[in-house]
């Protein structure tokens, strides 16, 4: 730990490279690709892992492809389980199955985030980060040469660069003054682990878009064991999250829902809901030597609340821009370094999140859900190709931008193919 020292003095021994404040997805995907290249890299998190994160815990193809890039095993997970048929209901009831090409990898997976997350900060242990869980970061001071991070039982840590991974409510963003007032994410969740699950909710997945609900959904995504990862999520501008309570016991008892969980399910413990920050377009991604990457960078897809995929990919590309200025010269640098993320976010998240916005805006009508689902589910070609594009297979706005296309983009496998479904 550093000493206190003369605040405006510049620093030329830093305790660290890179400071990673946050080891979720986004934190540890940066720390495994910078310690892996050599730089000095410590991890801060207020809580210690194992711990949980109340998410659907569902894994698209993006995320798998995004894993298996940087060697993570499956087998590492126990609750890692490949789905079956991808099942969306529409408000008037009419139940379409979408199929995930078969026998060619895997395309959608569900993860218990308690260890999948806990996995991935062991492995970025395991390519020589430190880890100091159990402290949270209490303040962050911008000097011109380096940061300062303080933290509960550590006092005072400086580094070149920092990586702020710290979720929705990032505390760095706080500290630095950049947080928007009154910000509260643009979706809202609840999640619930079922055991006892009937074999229906036990295999495959289950959307329910529901009518009071609207764009947002019910699900139920499959766990080894006969368990489920249930829960509804909410667009905040559209219903209020103090009615999510009253609502989760009716959506819950709704016959197709009951049915599909079956009459022996039991709840494990107690809901646990969060919000979702979905606005990668509007909000800074950078400040001197400070990067943000995942939820606090507002990346999740905002028409599905999917964010995992986009924190691995956010928490690499900040990693690979502070590796591109640290070749550079040994401070690297940090404007150099931070427009270079900002490109890589420009160019491979913003049409997405763009394209999702519309796509929302056409899941808000119960009229517009009968529309997209009939649609999808016209003949088989159709649903395959729409569940691969629901799961992030390749970008979601792909066809409006022909610079990301390459030859195998609509053909190619999913992810770890060497193993068995
Ligand atoms: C109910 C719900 C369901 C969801 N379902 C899905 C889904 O099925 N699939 C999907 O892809 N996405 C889903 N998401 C979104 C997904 O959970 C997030 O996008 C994802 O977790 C973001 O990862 P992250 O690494 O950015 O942040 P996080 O995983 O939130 O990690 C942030 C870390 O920062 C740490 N931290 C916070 N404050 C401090 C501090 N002061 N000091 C030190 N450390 C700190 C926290 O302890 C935490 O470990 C869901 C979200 C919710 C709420």
């Amino acid at each position: 730990m550093s000493p206190d020292r003369d605040v405006d003095t510049d620093v030329d021994d830093v305790d660290a490279d890179v400071i990673v404040v946050g080891g979720g997805p986004a934190g540890s995907a940066a720390a495994i690709a910078l310690a892996r290249a050599g730089q000095r890299v410590t991890i801060i998190d207020k809580a210690t892992f194992p711990r949980d994160k109340c998410c659907g815990d569902g894994l698209t193809t993006g995320a798998l492809r995004e894993l298996q890039a940087i060697g993570f095993d499956p087998a590492r997970v126990p609750s890692w389980k490949v789905t079956g048929d991808v099942w969306l209901r529409t408000p008037k009831g009419v139940s379409i199955a979408y199929p995930l090409p078969p026998g060619r990898g895997q395309y959608a997976a569900i993860a218990e985030r308690q260890e999948l997350d806990h996995q991935l900060v062991l492995m970025a242990k395991e390519a020589g980060a430190t880890l100091l869980d159990g402290h949270a970061v209490t303040n962050v001071v911008a000097r011109p040469s380096h940061i300062e991070v303080e933290a509960e039982g550590l006092g005072r840590l400086t580094a070149r660069y920092l990586i702020a991974a710290d979720g929705m409510w990032s505390p760095v963003r706080k500290h630095l003054g950049l947080t928007a007032a009154g910000y509260r994410g643009e979706w809202h969740a609840f999640r619930q682990y079922f055991s006892n699950v009937g074999p229906m909710a036990a295999n495959d997945m289950f959307i329910w878009f529901e009518p009071e609900i609207l764009p947002g959904y019910f699900w139920s995504f499959p766990l080894p064991g006969n368990r489920a990862n249930v829960g509804f999520g909410i667009d905040r501008e559209r219903v209020s999250v103090q009615d999510m309570k009253q609502l989760w016991p009716e959506l819950l008892a709704r016959p197709h829902i009951a049915e599909v969980l079956g009459p022996d399910a039991v709840a494990e413990g107690k809901h646990r809901a969060w919000p979702i920050p979905a606005r990668i377009d509007d909000i800074s991604l950078t400040a001197h030597r400070t990067f943000f990457v995942g939820d606090a960078a507002a990346a999740t897809d905002v028409m599905s609340g999917e964010g995992i995929a986009q924190a691995l990919l956010t928490g690499r590309w900040a990693a690979e821009a502070v590796l591109e200025s640290a070749a550079a010269e040994g401070a690297g640098d940090p404007a150099a370094a931070t427009a270079h993320y900002r490109d890589a976010v420009g160019n491979g998240l913003v049409a997405d999140h763009r394209m999702s916005n519309l796509l929302k805006g056409m899941l808000a009508s119960a009229a517009g859900v009968e529309f997209s689902v009939r649609f999808s589910g016209l003949n088989h070609w159709t649903r395959r190709n729409f569940a691969r594009w629901l799961f992030e297979d390749y970008p979601r706005a792909q066809l409006f931008t022909p610079r990301r296309y390459h030859r195998r983009m609509f053909t190619q496998d999913g992810a770890y193919t060497d193993r068995p479904k």
